[in-house]
């Protein structure tokens, strides 16, 4: 009688999170819109639409009618599912929840010295750090220079959320972790675990790679919570592999970067032709090609630039 009495209680506890969860979190508004199109720019959304049979619940109404333990990896009596609610393989992000309005403050332990510990994913050099890539783009992890074939590592425990060929991130880990933090860990050239997996702080996720939108091998790492990124060098200390404390704090000041990003976005998609103005000086000015231009907004180098018209940029 008590594992199926167990099983019943456990999706009855995860089923009122899931609606809980609804109530608080999800506010789908005209932010969210944006926060999808940010996320666009780094590719991270493709991840939701290049491969069909996604597990994400898009209609909280239909969880009664959906068996969750059908899912992928599902395991009822794992505390991280509650934790989020949704549980999906492919999404890096299907949470869709706009945290620059987080009104609470999280205590997230990252280091207890008993059951909860760190382990450094890789120790290399960091060859690209979180923040503004160009003018278009936003880096939302830090990259650390390896070698093809060199071990990479668990930076919590957790379950294995995604195990997968991405063509962005190439084979692509993402960890959800006990603590309530999610880690990517991109451009592997190996798989080592499977969705579902229970890892251990320390334990082989994959081996390092040079696979999808990568230039040379390295380790493309990224730390978010509820399904948006945070600075890892805000909980790490790169240089020493080590964690800056025990603990970490998120607040809605984690995710200023994204209102700066989308503020500054929304400005620069579009050029506008002035007098004068040619097709190599826009692309010039704006850090695009000539092709870009053309392709984008359906001209060719001919084309007579007509004063105050909107060339796209992006
Ligand atoms: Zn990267």
């Amino acid at each position: 009688m008590t594992k199926s009495k167990n099983l019943f209680l456990g999706l009855l506890f995860a089923i009122a999170s899931v609606n809980l969860y609804a109530e608080k979190d999800i506010k789908p508004d005209k932010k969210e819109k944006e926060a999808e199109t940010a996320e666009k720019d780094t590719s991270v959304f493709k991840l939701q639409k290049e491969v069909e049979n996604s597990v994400f619940i898009e209609n909280f109404d239909d969880i009664d009618n959906f068996d969750i333990s059908s899912l992928e990896g599902y395991n009822e009596f794992d505390p991280t599912f509650d934790y989020y609610g949704i549980w999906d393989t492919i999404s890096v992000n299907p949470y869709k929840i706009d945290l620059t309005k987080k009104k609470d403050t999280t205590l997230i332990t990252l280091n207890d010295h008993h059951d909860c510990d760190y382990a450094h994913p890789f120790d290399g050099k960091v060859t690209s750090r979180f923040g503004p890539r160009g003018r278009y783009r936003y880096h939302y992890g830090i990259d650390i220079d390896l070698e093809t074939g060199d071990s990479v590592r668990c930076a919590f425990e957790g379950t294995v959320r995604i195990s997968r060929k991405s063509s962005t991130f190439g084979y692509v880990v993402m960890v959800r972790h006990k603590n309530g933090l999610e880690t990517i860990y991109a451009h592997l050239s190996k798989l080592e675990v499977k969705i579902g997996d229970h890892v251990e702080a320390g334990d082989l996720l994959g081996l390092g790679g040079n696979t999808g939108r990568s230039r040379g091998s390295h380790l493309h790492f990224e730390v978010r919570y509820k399904g948006m990124a945070i600075n890892p060098e805000s909980l790490i200390k790169f240089e020493e592999g080590k964690l800056v404390g025990n603990t970490l704090l998120v607040d809605k000041s984690a995710f200023d970067y994204y209102h700066a990003y989308n503020k500054y976005k929304g400005k620069s998609h579009y050029y506008v032709i002035r007098k004068g103005d040619t097709l190599g000086r826009i692309a010039q000015r704006n850090r695009v090609t000539v092709r870009q231009l053309c392709r984008l907004n359906g001209i060719t180098p001919k084309t007579t630039l007509r004063i105050g018209r909107k060339l796209r940029l992006m």
